[in-house]
């Protein structure tokens, strides 16, 4: 799948926005932070005449993308944003649309490298998915519900996309602009020959301790290139990790097969 480098947000086709009355206006409001006439107040600091229209109506969840990213305020109450304001307002602890510089380093709160550290990774990947899961939002707003559907969502790609070395060096040159698939194919015919002859030499082996052998070997490799790929991302010698990256594939490959043909160790 083809990824972009910063997010492609999509989102639901807009939905009809609801002139409400002031007696619906205070249920629907029943579980927001501020009160209305607070944010009515600060809508009206803060925002133009145009846009202080928002606190009459129910804001869909491509507004608030549209307030956060635009005028980099909250859709709920109108503050401006500071850097601190990642996924909630620090003023009024509204839920926030992704703010369009975000990526999936960023928004699991990692450092941008092909090295991470998976203990890390998982329990950022855990906090972030317990504060904006949807189970969260059964009673909130529509709005809120949409954005905690969008950014989950999004932290499940980022996590899955981090988590293994191959898609996550596909996604670090993506960052560089530079593409790749997972099924890529390399046009180097040494390196195929040598590929195609580790493959026969696997079905070859008819016992156990050959194949094993063959797994150390190959996971030499792996291990191998793993460095030579974060080596090259530290060098910003994004032709090179990518290359490093399609013979990766393969190997990575091989090692997966013999895997699923040896006993647990
Ligand atoms: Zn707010």
């Amino acid at each position: 799948m083809a990824l972009s480098g910063r997010f492609v947000i999509l989102f639901r086709p807009l939905r009809v926005v609801k002139v409400l009355t002031t007696a619906q206006r205070k249920t629907s409001h029943q579980n927001t932070v501020i009160p209305q006439k607070k944010i009515e107040h600060k809508f009206s600091n803060h925002l133009t005449t145009n846009a202080a229209k928002f606190s009459t109506k129910v804001l869909t969840e491509i507004e608030a993308n549209e307030i956060r990213n635009s005028q980099n305020q909250c859709w709920n109450c109108g503050q401006k944003l500071s850097l601190m304001s990642k996924n909630f307002c620090e003023n009024c602890e509204s839920i926030l649309p992704l703010a369009q510089d975000e990526n999936y380093f960023s928004l699991l709160a990692i450092k941008k490298d092909f090295r991470v550290s998976l203990n890390e990774l998982q329990f950022n990947f855990k906090k972030f998915q317990i504060l904006l899961h949807p189970d969260k939002y059964t009673l909130k707003s529509e709005t809120e519900r949409n954005i905690s559907e969008t950014v989950s969502s999004f932290i499940n790609k980022a996590y899955f996309t981090l988590l293994k070395p191959l898609s996550r060096g596909i996604y670090l040159l993506e960052l560089h602009g530079e593409y790749m698939t997972e099924d890529v194919n390399s046009d180097d015919p040494e390196f195929l020959m040598e590929i195609l002859s580790l493959n026969e030499q696997i079905a070859e082996s008819d016992s156990i301790p050959e194949k094993r052998k063959v797994f150390n070997d190959v996971k030499l490799i792996v291990d191998d290139l793993t460095i030579k790929i974060a080596e090259s991302f530290h060098g910003e010698d994004i032709q090179k990790a990518k290359q490093h990256l399609i013979s990766y594939k393969y190997y990575d490959n091989i090692l997966q097969k013999l895997k699923e043909m040896l006993p647990p160790v």
